[in-house]
């Protein structure tokens, strides 16, 4: 059995690692740290969400910059802002004990001469969204042709964004010697395309199925009327009294709706998309963390790498327009080993977009009817 030891950690990591509970390496982890600690490699690394990808490329990272130097030598780019912070967060846990490690994250809607100030101070590793990092770097905010090691983390959903052209513009500034470390939890053609052009001759590992979701994810289908939508939605939380879930809706304005809803009916509910402040999703963000709220209700600006512990449902209010997006959304569950379930709520029309779900995720959806709703009376 392979244990963290093994992959050739430095103690100082090991003892974090043993702090996180992290009991041994799941297999992107086992696969891609060796490889990333013995050699000078770009290495593009498939695995499906949830399976601890931020540690595969964290640890190594960690362990080959200098921490006592001041420069600017890691950079990870990553498509949210959520993301962005929940990323900077977990490598500073990983670096408990890299003393002097300053870690800075870079997201948009935030005071850009705050976190001017914080790379100013000296930081070994940034996280960015590259929008905001293209910016910093017009305004010579920070000097990043120093970087030894890139990661583009769900480098896939980078490109769904449109920051190709930011991206290039970006790794435009870092040295040609660098190495580049590419995550994503699918393969599209395009993420082969940057591969292509921003790696050099990169090692490949694939954890599982490409496109494949969690194997610990249950998913269940319910039908209902259009207009039911939410009388279910409020059917299935009061039949699981102890959810903790992320249910996703289409639209912004739909989202903020079913959370007011939920909030104005009792639950403890909250919002995030992106028509909200970023201090507003900080918050929401934060809430539910800490559990004080049981639903999220979010665009698909969560159904991406958001880690939340034990997240017990997802809940699809509506189904994303992209079926791949599925994947993802469902992904925000059954996380580091645990199980969890995915719930569809669809219209009859929309029965038939399950059989292509459940062709891309290689699954079975089991069909459920809505449990009563002796709880509510209208
Ligand atoms: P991914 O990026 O692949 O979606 P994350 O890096 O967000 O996955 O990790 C998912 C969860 O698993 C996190 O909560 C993380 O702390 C946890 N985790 C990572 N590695 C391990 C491990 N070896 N053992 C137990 N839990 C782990
Ligand atoms: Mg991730």
């Amino acid at each position: 059995m392979s244990t963290f030891q093994n992959l050739g950690l430095q103690d100082n990591l090991l003892q974090a690692i043993t702090d996180l509970g992290f009991e041994k390496p799941s297999e992107v982890q086992e696969k891609a740290i060796p490889i990333l600690l013995d050699e000078e490699t770009d290495l593009v690394a498939l695995a499906q969400t949830g399976t601890g990808k931020t540690a595969a490329f964290g640890f190594p990272m960690l362990q080959k910059i200098q921490i006592d130097s001041r420069t600017t030598q890691g950079l990870i780019l990553s498509p949210t802002r959520e993301l962005c912070l929940q990323i900077a967060n977990e490598l500073k846990l990983y670096g408990k004990y890299c003393k002097g490690l300053n870690v800075v994250a870079i997201y948009g809607g935030a005071s850009i001469t705050e976190q001017a100030k914080q790379v100013k101070r000296g930081a070994q590793i940034i996280v960015a969204t590259p929008g905001r990092m293209k910016d910093m770097i017009n305004r010579r905010m920070v000097d990043i042709s120093k970087i030894e090691y890139s990661v583009l983390d769900e480098a896939d959903e980078m490109l769904n964004m449109g920051f190709y052209e930011d991206i290039t513009s970006i790794l435009s500034h870092t040295p040609d010697e660098k190495n580049t470390w590419l995550f994503s939890a699918t393969m599209p053609k395009e993420v082969a395309t940057i591969a292509k052009k921003f790696m050099y001759n990169p090692k490949e590992i694939t954890v599982g199925h490409k496109n494949e979701g969690s194997k610990n994810v249950s998913h269940e289908y319910y039908t209902v009327n259009s207009r039911d939508r939410y009388q279910a939605l409020k059917r299935l939380a009061d039949a699981n009294p102890d959810i903790f879930s992320v249910v996703f809706c289409r639209t912004k304005r739909d989202t903020q709706k079913v959370a007011e809803q939920l909030i104005d009916d009792g639950y403890n509910a909250g919002a995030l998309h992106g028509d909200l402040s970023q201090n507003q999703r900080d918050l929401v963000m934060k809430a539910f963390r800490n559990k004080q709220i049981q639903m999220l209700v979010a665009t698909d600006v969560a159904a991406r790498g958001i880690d939340v512990d034990d997240v017990t449902h997802v809940i699809n209010y509506q189904l994303p327009d992209e079926i791949e997006t599925y994947t993802h959304r469902s992904g925000r569950t059954g996380r580091a080993g645990k199980t969890g379930v995915s719930m569809v709520i669809v219209s009859k029309s929309e029965v038939r977009k399950i059989k292509s779900i459940e062709r891309i995720i290689k699954k079975q959806f089991v069909k459920k009817d809505i449990p009563d709703g002796a709880i509510i009376c209208e």
